[in-house]
């Protein structure tokens, strides 16, 4: 029989790490199931990080993750990068499987998968991430100041990132497959409004332009399938995002796009001894502070459950 651990962290994003960070400091001893493809969560795929406090000349993506993952090992969390591909999360012990057929056993959890940004799926996108392809106008149009930009979607998220892209971009283009938004009336109109927002309708990104940095967007007209060049400087991509929930669906309640549900302000799940954090629970906010900061809530809960059940 393997050894009932205090607490098995899956996920290796700031959440992951940072829950890590808190529960290795408070003498738990987890261990944090990272990851097979790569570990350190979205961040990795990032050039600059400028908005994660304490670094005044900003930090790059996977820098940042590879200080998190060695200040948790620092304290003692032990890190295993493979992927669990089954848990059962149900009863006092909790039980999870890596794709290596190994079994661990804890009597908390701390569910800290993320979420996926959907991609258009073109090869020049994933060339040209952070190097004016993103997926965060929060986390990336400081970087577009006067500029010529684009948007890629249609839905309230697509609009919400162009509007708040007009502070910084001289010009703001949104793509949309469509010839009407899927956005709210109010959202829409607000867009509608807005002299720096060109609407470019029935049309779809059919490649993205660059050496180094995005230069342009090669676009397709989804009626004739003419195709031309718009010159712009950066494409957000905003056409939604995917909570890695898969994992335990049908054990912990989600909602209804598959965020884990968690009894806010706590990190607590409807299961006794699961605790979830980060991109995974969070649809508002998704930020590596906000990340960070339910990560070490969630390590506290598990602290605190523990010490209730001993
Ligand atoms: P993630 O970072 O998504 O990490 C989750 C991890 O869990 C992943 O490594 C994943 O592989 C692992 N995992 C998932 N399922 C399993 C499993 N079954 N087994 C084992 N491991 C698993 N935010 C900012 O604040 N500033 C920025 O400048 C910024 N820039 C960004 C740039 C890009 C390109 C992207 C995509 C995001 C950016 N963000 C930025 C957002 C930020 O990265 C996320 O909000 C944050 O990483 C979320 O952290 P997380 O811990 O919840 O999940």
């Amino acid at each position: 029989m393997t050894e009932i651990r205090n607490v098995i962290i899956i996920g290796s994003g700031p959440s992951g790490y940072t829950a890590a960070v808190y529960a290795a400091r408070a003498r738990l001893d987890p261990v944090v199931i990272e990851g097979e493809v790569s570990w350190g969560g979205a961040l990795m795929n990032t050039t600059e990080v400028e908005n994660y406090p304490g670094f005044r000349d900003g930090i790059m993506g996977p820098a940042l993750m590879e200080e998190m993952r060695a200040q948790a090992e620092r304290f003692g969390a032990q890190m295993v990068t493979r992927d669990v591909v089954h848990v059962d999360l149900s009863g006092p012990v909790k039980v999870v499987k890596d794709g290596e057929g190994n079994e661990y056993r804890a009597h908390s959890v701390i569910l800290a998968m993320g979420s996926s940004y959907r991609e258009l799926g073109l090869e020049n996108e994933k060339r040209l991430s952070g190097h004016g392809v993103s997926w965060c106008a929060t986390c990336d149009g400081f970087f577009f100041r006067e500029q010529e930009i684009a948007v890629v979607g249609g839905g309230d998220s697509a609009i919400e990132e162009a509007t708040f892209l007009t502070r910084f971009a001289s010009k703001v283009y949104l793509i949309h497959r469509r010839d009407q938004l899927r956005a709210s009336k109010v959202m829409q109109e607000r867009a509608f409004a807005n002299e720096k927002i060109e609407f470019v309708w029935n049309t779809e990104v059919a490649d993205v332009l660059g050496d180094d940095r995005v230069s342009g967007l090669r676009l397709r007209d989804t009626g004739t399938g003419q195709e031309r060049t718009l010159d712009v400087t950066g494409l957000f991509v905003a056409i939604g995002h995917d909570p890695r929930s898969e994992l335990v669906k049908g054990q912990v309640e989600l909602d209804a796009e598959g965020y884990v549900l968690v009894d806010a302000p706590t990190t607590r799940t409807n299961l006794p001894g699961v605790f979830a954090a980060g991109d995974l629970v969070d649809h508002i906010y998704r930020q590596a502070i906000t990340a960070a900061g339910t990560g070490c809530q969630a390590a506290l809960d598990a602290e605190r459950y523990l010490s209730e059940v001993d």
